[in-house]
């Protein structure tokens, strides 16, 4: 697996792009959601990069809390019926542009996430075509 591949993800619902370019982590757009904890709500923005686990978020997290996951253009839920194999939280699921979807555990210090490729080699290299990807 080639290391700094850059997903970019949309709303599984309404196809809206969850990029936002004005809030980078590590000099690329984030990925943005609205999320709901037990007792607040707030937004958090990922790193876009697979296998980056660097997050943002404006309000406070606890370790190990579980957060509801919502799509800011729509606030239709991103929580998939899929169990985090390493803690049994829900899932989070966002469709890629050039196709599949990834999954992201849905609680805090859980880093578990995983890419969902229809097809893993033309995904792939479409990520290489349209990002430059190297090394
Ligand atoms: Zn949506
Ligand atoms: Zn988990």
């Amino acid at each position: 697996m080639p290391n700094r591949i850059t997903l970019i993800v949309k709303c599984p619902d309404c196809s809206n792009t969850l990029m936002d370019e004005t809030h980078q982590i590590n000099g690329k757009a984030s990925i943005k959601v609205n999320i709901v904890t037990e007792n607040d709500r707030g937004v958090l923005w990922l790193c876009s990069v697979y296998g980056c686990v660097a997050h943002e978020n404006d309000i406070e997290l606890k370790e190990n809390e579980t957060v509801v996951f919502y799509c800011p253009h729509c606030n239709k839920s991103l929580m998939r019926d899929v169990e985090c194999k390493m803690c049994n939280a829900k899932m989070v699921g966002f469709n890629i542009k050039t196709g599949g979807k990834v999954n992201i555990c849905s609680r805090k210090g859980c880093e578990n996430h995983y890419v969902v490729f229809e097809d893993l080699n033309s995904a792939i290299s479409k990520f290489y075509h349209e990002y430059g990807v190297s090394g």
